[in-house]
């Protein structure tokens, strides 16, 4: 017999539960078409449930011709926000407010005449967003090895993306500290993803199999997969549970399953019930 758990927190947070009730609203009552710049969240399943009720993606500013442009939860550089207003578009902000907190530290740091890092992966919509509020001169660490290219100040000011691991913040402000006279770190690691984190690290260390649910351009998705597989070599990360396989249970007593922070309750449902069908009729 088979034991399904579940982490202890798993799915979708509550920046990604707002901005999905801000698009809806929005595709209820809004007049004209409704657009969100680039993927409201990174779930494919999700946005294609969104298109479905009227709610589509523009690739830029300039492709939304009217109507209702939605920002998203990984907020955007503010250019793009003066663009859509210039061009007639309501905007609706459902950037994260505690994406909003790293914008808001990065630009109280680079104020503060600190020259500003930014941890997180490069290219990333939330990070563009953060160096976008910061100005110029703000440069992006991913790994370690970027401070070898960067001419160090003084005096350094550090903000992360909210979806990093606190180890990698701690080993880059560790590094930092051996190199700066002043090194002033805001933890803008999201408390949504470090409980994720936490849990499913629990999770996989007594599970036989791990299923980690969430889209496969999610960032914390993949960190989630990661985590787990470091204690769960039999981790599987899924966006879809037609991906599924009943030979990945074979032998197994427990099932573990987390997901990622835009993965919504209804996917982790579906997800118990098909792991469910195939343990039993193995
Ligand atoms: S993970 Fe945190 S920062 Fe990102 S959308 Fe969710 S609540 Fe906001």
């Amino acid at each position: 017999m088979v034991e399904i758990e579940i982490a202890a927190h798993a799915g979708a947070c509550y920046g990604v539960e707002r901005a999905l009730a801000m698009a809806r609203a929005a595709a209820r009552d809004a007049e004209g078409p409704v657009r969100t710049l680039g993927p409201l969240i990174h779930n494919p399943l999700v946005v294609d449930e969104l298109a479905r009720e009227g709610v589509s993606v523009a690739q830029s500013v300039s492709t939304a011709d009217a109507g209702t442009l939605i920002l998203r939860t990984h907020g955007v550089v503010p250019r793009l926000v003066e663009q859509a207003r210039a061009q007639g578009l309501h905007v609706l902000d459902a950037t994260c407010p505690y994406v909003k907190r790293a914008h808001a530290a990065a630009r109280r740091l680079v104020r503060q005449g600190f020259q500003l890092l930014v941890v997180g992966e490069a290219g990333h919509p939330e990070v563009e967003g953060i160096l976008g509020a910061a100005g110029d001169g703000a440069r992006v660490v991913s790994r370690l090895a970027d401070l070898d290219g960067i001419d160090l100040a003084e005096r350094i000011g550090v903000v992360v993306q909210t979806t990093q691991t606190i180890e990698r913040l701690q080993q880059i402000t560790d590094a930092l500290l051996a190199r700066a006279r002043e090194v002033c770190v805001v933890n803008t690691i999201c408390a949504a993803t470090t409980d994720r984190q936490r849990a499913a690290r629990a999770l996989a260390e007594r599970e036989d199999v791990m299923i980690v649910i969430g889209g496969k351009n999610s960032g914390n998705t993949r960190r989630l997969a990661e985590i787990s597989a470091a204690s769960c070599p039999k981790t599987h990360h899924i966006e879809d549970v037609a991906e599924l396989e009943s030979s990945w249970f074979y032998g197994a007593r427990l099932v573990g399953i987390t997901a990622g922070a835009s993965t919504p309750a209804a996917h982790i449902d579906r997800a118990v019930a098909v792991i469910g069908g195939m343990c039993d009729s193995a």
